[in-house]
């Protein structure tokens, strides 16, 4: 298998040579064996791997926010730092791995419940529209990943800033543009679906504000200061990460898609673990990308479980297995920001493999 690129560019790293030997039944074979030896695992998983321990994950970080706001009455200033952080922890979580989770359904089985955690984990506490959510990220962006025009991560790409304002203070102002961008979604969606994520949204808002008011004792102005500190405090990584892990790798033209595990190994990275973002964000959008979208519906440990299975049987098939520290990919991106993030990418083309 070649990979040709239409245009000079960092994407044509990571060919998969040695494909070629494969025969047809093969190729058609690969993703459909690697998805029996997943489905096998998880079949033989607990409920406790499968679900419970990002579930107990997520109820720690509801757990800690009492302590948060307690902290955060206090005149003592470590005291205090200590109620941002515990505030700031939590609300990544919650709102970083939480939503993801919820988006992909990853929570629950029972349908009623998938539904009712998507609108609780996205549109209360992300501040954002579950349908928009669910839409952009499952539906586009994982249906389409790096297929140009489609889910080729273009939406966090804002040309116009210069680099280390784009990568170092403009995702401060995420958490004020998230409930702008989600109003903007709002348009053709029915009446109820619009009154139920203004009055989440706000509910989400107030009751954070409120709480800050009466049991941090805060003024107004403090209060409003808290919350932007706690909801940017994990800004900047959400944007890199989120940048990190497509944009720069192979992409696809949607006439000319590859077959889904081609899709995937090329277009998607890893990060190394990191215990900071393994907890708030969780693995499967930090160290175990790769699986994450070949499996969209386990949940972060599932993920982490799995990892072994698909790395040795991507290596065994010669398939890429894409890998990179974060701060050599902030380097990346630093350096060669004009390429990445302002110049249409480049497509690429898996010849031999369609
Ligand atoms: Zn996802």
């Amino acid at each position: 298998m070649q990979m040709k690129s239409r245009n000079s560019g960092v994407a044509g790293e990571g060919s998969a040579a040695g494909q070629e030997q494969l025969k047809p039944a093969e190729r058609e074979t690969l993703m459909m064996e690697l998805s029996r030896r997943v489905q096998e695992t998880v079949r033989l998983s607990s409920w406790w791997e499968r679900r419970g321990i990002d579930c107990t994950i997520l109820t720690a970080a509801f757990i800690s926010l009492p302590a948060g706001f307690l902290l955060l009455s206090s005149s003592e200033p470590l005291c205090f730092l200590l109620g941002l952080l515990i505030m700031g922890f939590a609300h990544a979580a919650i709102t970083v791995k939480g939503t993801h989770l919820a988006s992909h359904g990853a929570l629950s089985e029972s349908p009623a419940w998938t539904d009712f955690w998507a609108v609780f984990f996205i549109e209360v506490c992300g501040s954002f529209s579950a349908r928009a959510g669910v839409q952009a990220h499952v539906k586009m962006h994982h249906a389409h990943t790096n297929v140009i025009g489609l889910g080729d991560s273009s939406t966090w790409k804002i040309p116009f800033l210069p680099r280390s304002v784009y990568l170092f203070i403009a995702p401060l102002a995420v958490p004020i543009i998230t409930p702008i961008v989600a109003l903007g979604q709002l348009k053709g969606q029915s009446v109820f679906q619009i009154v139920r994520t203004i009055v989440c949204v706000f509910v989400g808002f107030f009751s954070q504000y409120y709480l800050l008011r009466s049991v941090s004792g805060l003024s107004w102005s403090s209060s409003l200061i808290v919350m932007h500190l706690c909801r940017a405090m994990f800004s900047l990584p959400y944007i890199h990460v989120n940048i990190f892990q497509h944009i720069g790798l192979p992409m696809f033209s949607a006439t000319s898609r590859p077959k889904r595990i081609y899709q995937m190994t090329h277009g998607v990275l890893n990060l190394p673990r990191n215990p900071l973002l393994d907890w708030t964000f969780g693995h499967s959008l930090i160290n175990c990308h790769v699986e994450h979208h070949l499996f969209p519906f386990l949940s972060d440990n599932m993920c982490l479980k799995v990892k072994p299975i698909v790395c040795e049987y991507l290596q065994e098939k010669k398939l890429p297995y894409q890998e990179d520290a974060y701060l050599s990919r902030l380097r990346l991106f630093f350096n060669n920001y004009q390429q990445l993030m302002v110049f249409a990418p480049p497509i690429t083309e898996l010849v031999g493999v369609q």
